[in-house]
């Protein structure tokens, strides 16, 4: 029976992106009915809402959607989609693998690495209070009257939230990732040293869901020593797991480590949906012009094939890109050494040089 998945193809560079991943994942041989909605600027003009109900509702349907980049509308009043998707859908785990592939320019090779981010408390809980408010000075007179340490009273106030469920939920998300993917090890990253009631309780729970799990190997880091030991060590890593902020950091430390946007995939990972799409943006520049690399879309997909349990055909479709772009001469602009547009193959060539590698 064919899987019914939700596609946002987006704007910007989007629905030439998607196009490649559907046409990818078609001839993958896995049977897919696309279900397609809109949000973000399309959905604006259209529907006057950055992302429709009707579009949430289909993903909450299909249970998997897969999303194109989109431009953020200019001006304030707008909810961002991706955090309007994630609160909306209860989307807590930020998936992002970080692989070298031969023919990406990168500083480092034989990286492979998987960042799991919390997705949804730590610093971005959304709970601010601005300089001089009324509501900001309330939650200074409260900490200054219930803590010895005082508040200067023109601060500005963001909340860190960590729950023990939120942490239980994220961080065995990591190791059931690690074990359905044959990882070896879990590091818990975190910064306990300082912040010893949130990060001290995130930690506690990590190590009490590792128990759970004698096959893997758990250990932890201090986030800013996982920085660096990523840098000078990173074969020592498998699987990282950390609260919203560090995942956020560490996430694009490590996406840059491989060789930046064009080829770093994700995925957005609740209990009843997920949600996946390439970390780059809708690259307006390059929008229309059928020169834009779908790669890391394209990888979104194989990375939600394997959510949906295709390995098989995950695994075609990475293992396909990934001579593609080691063979070097059907490749996207951005992938040439010389960066030269006149030779370089057009989305539609290198979309069809995947499809002939399958
Ligand atoms: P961007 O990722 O669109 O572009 C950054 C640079 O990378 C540009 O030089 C662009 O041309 C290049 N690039 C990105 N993806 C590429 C691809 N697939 N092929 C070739 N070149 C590629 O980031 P930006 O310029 O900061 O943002 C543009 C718009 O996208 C903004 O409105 C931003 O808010 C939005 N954005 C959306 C998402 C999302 O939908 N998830 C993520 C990031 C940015």
């Amino acid at each position: 029976m064919a899987h019914r998945v939700t596609l946002i193809p987006g704007d910007g560079i989007g629905p030439e992106v998607s196009e490649a991943t559907t046409r990818v994942i078609d001839a993958s041989g896995v049977a897919i009915e696309w279900d397609v909605h809109q949000a973000g600027l399309n959905a604006l003009e259209s529907q006057g809402d950055v992302l429709p109900e009707a579009t949430v509702e289909s993903i909450r349907r299909n249970t998997v959607g897969l999303k194109g980049p989109m431009t953020t509308p200019i001006g304030s009043g707008f909810r961002s989609v991706n955090v309007g998707l994630r609160q909306a859908l209860g989307l807590y785990a930020n998936l992002r693998p970080g692989n070298t592939m031969a023919g990406v320019q990168s500083t480092f090779d034989d990286i492979d690495l998987v960042v799991v981010r919390e997705n949804l408390e730590g610093m971005y809980s959304g709970i601010e209070f601005d300089t001089g408010t009324p509501e900001c000075a309330e939650v200074i007179s409260t900490i200054n009257r219930l803590n010895p340490k005082k508040v200067d009273e023109r601060a500005a106030i963001s909340i860190k939230v960590i729950t023990p469920e939120g942490s239980r939920r994220i961080v065995r998300y990591a190791f059931e990732y690690a074990r359905a993917n044959g990882r070896k090890k879990v590091t818990a990253v975190h910064k306990a040293n300082i912040m010893k009631f949130t990060d001290g309780l995130f930690l506690r729970e990590a190590q009490a869901v590792a128990a759970d799990y004698p096959d893997i190997e758990f250990n932890d880091r201090i986030v800013d020593n996982m920085c660096m030991q990523l840098v000078q060590k990173p074969e020592l890593y498998d699987v990282l797991v950390m609260p919203n902020l560090y995942g956020d950091i560490v996430s694009d430390l490590v996406a840059g480590m491989v060789g930046g946007l064009g080829v770093a995939p994700s995925g957005n990972i609740g209990s009843d949906a997920a949600v996946f799409e390439p970390i780059h943006g809708s690259a307006p520049s390059h929008a229309g012009k059928n020169e834009a690399n779908p790669t890391a879309m394209i990888l979104s997909g194989a990375l939600m094939l394997r959510h949906m349990g295709e390995q098989p055909a995950a695994e075609r479709i990475e293992r396909a890109v990934a001579a593609v772009i080691r063979e070097g001469d059907r490749v996207t602009y951005d992938l040439r050494a010389d960066r030269d547009p006149s030779k370089a193959a057009t989305t539609t060539e290198m979309t069809e040089a995947i499809v002939a590698r399958l």
